[in-house]
């Protein structure tokens, strides 16, 4: 994936400094189209290695240290779509220097992005997918990525750069599709792709992997098949010989909650970034899963400024369509955010945001760059007064939390989709506290 340079706020690694000491990042000015507006994502990296240790310390993961070696499943990071829309750059190092081992990207794009921001962990490529002929792969292995294959046009394919560039084998991961039915080898076809895979010396069988389609829904059954019918491949992949050292399953939804799902790897994405994975279900019936997705804390918060302040008479209507009617004279603040920086347009007349600590309704339609939002009741509201529209704040009013799992309830969607839909425009801001 490319950023523009507007929107790549990164630190590098000359402006980062030791975990441990106190500072707020202050990235490179942006643009000035970009960073005049009061618009931006804050992404505070303490809580992405908080959440980090919330999920080693569920999994029983603990890494080496010196003369220690590790104990239980390594801890691979889901950074796809650009960390879920926190930077993926400054995710991975942080994550890098956290310790874990490795990292999963869905496409060869957003691999390369990491490889030349300088990480040198594993990374995985997990959608599997490099374009006519498979002809992604060469990028693949010169950028020494870990390809993930589930077709035998792409086993030929690796197998062939790997004979034309270089001497030593070339590794993969085998994503096999136990109950997802999007990607991968069917378990019918298992045998015929092995017997491929074993009869190709230029290839090394490192990974079996598959993916969870109901980890996060209360009903454990469909997530057992799936993990049933994942052993059985791994058991016929071992009979033939073959020794992956890395099957992996498990999202963050299964990791918290099953441990029949965690092999050497697990691979969290939304809980490393603070959220619940089971957000849309019923109390899920695992009781230490539910504690551990409680102590998570929410990575990115957006926020903006009042850029207008009007009185609205009685009676007199405001915004597209005129849905919103002043009922009384009220007070209208304008924000600078729209739904192409990704404040639904499905929070019209809906949703609500938070104003000197207290809540205050999106009063009319979200337009494209602004949204209106009533303020009337916000004692001492004044121009370029901070408002929050996802994460939390502390005002002279009280303090207030907007959480991605209640703007996805509002928009009928889930979190994943409220935190991968801040758009480019909006600036990330690091904070390192
Ligand atoms: C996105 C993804 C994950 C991470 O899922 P979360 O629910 O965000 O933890 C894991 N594995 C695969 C294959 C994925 O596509």
């Amino acid at each position: 994936m490319s950023h523009g340079p507007v929107s790549e706020q990164a630190p590098t690694r000359e402006d980062e400094r030791e975990d441990d000491e106190p500072r707020v990042h202050r990235p490179r000015r942006a643009a000035p189209a970009d960073a005049v507006r009061p618009t931006r994502a804050e992404v505070n990296l303490a809580n992405l290695r908080h959440n980090l240790r919330v999920v080693e310390r569920a999994v029983g993961r603990t890494p080496p240290a010196p003369g220690r070696a590790a104990v239980g499943p390594e801890v691979w990071g889901v950074l796809k779509a650009d960390a879920y829309g926190h930077g993926a750059p400054a995710i991975a190092r942080t994550l890098e220097r956290a310790g874990v081992a490795g990292i999963c990207v869905a496409l060869l794009e957003e691999g390369l992005e990491l490889r030349s921001a300088g990480i040198t962990l594993p990374i995985v490529v997990m959608g599997g997918y490099y374009g006519p002929q498979h002809r992604g792969l060469e990028e693949v292995v010169e950028s020494d990525l870990m390809p993930v294959l589930y077709h035998s046009e792409q086993v030929e394919r690796l197998a062939r750069i790997t004979r034309e560039r270089r001497a030593t084998r070339s590794g993969f991961h085998l994503k096999v599709d136990t109950g997802m039915g999007r990607l991968g080898v069917r378990a019918a076809g298992v045998d015929e792709l092995l017997s491929e895979i074993s009869a190709t010396p230029e290839l090394e069988l490192v990974g079996l992997m598959s993916h969870l389609a109901c980890a996060d829904a209360p009903d454990p059954e469909p997530t057992l098949a799936q993990v049933a019918l994942f052993e059985r491949v791994r058991r016929d992949v071992a009979a033939r010989g073959l020794a992956p050292r890395h099957c992996h399953l498990a999202n963050s939804a299964a990791a918290l909650a099953m441990p029949a799902s965690r092999y050497d790897a697990v691979r969290p994405g939304i809980a490393l970034y603070g959220v619940s994975p089971y957000a849309g279900a019923t109390p899920f019936p695992v009781a230490e899963a539910r504690a551990s997705a409680d102590e998570l804390r929410p990575v990115m918060r957006v926020r903006t400024e009042i850029v207008a302040l009007r009185d609205i008479p009685d009676g007199e209507a405001i915004g597209y369509g005129h849905t919103w009617v002043a009922k009384g004279t009220r007070t209208i603040a304008t924000i600078p955010m729209g739904y192409a920086d990704g404040l639904s347009r499905a929070l019209s007349n809906k949703g609500s945001v938070l104003v000197r600590g207290q809540r205050a309704p999106i009063a009319g339609v979200v337009s494209m760059d602004l949204t209106a939002v009533d303020v009337t009741d916000v004692r001492g509201v004044a121009l370029g007064d901070e408002v929050v529209v996802l994460g939390s704040q502390d005002g002279p009013l009280g303090s207030g939390a907007i959480s991605a799992a209640e703007l996805a309830a509002l928009v009928g969607t889930i979190p994943w989709e409220i935190v991968t839909s801040i758009s480019r425009r909006v600036p990330r801001f690091f904070r390192q506290p």
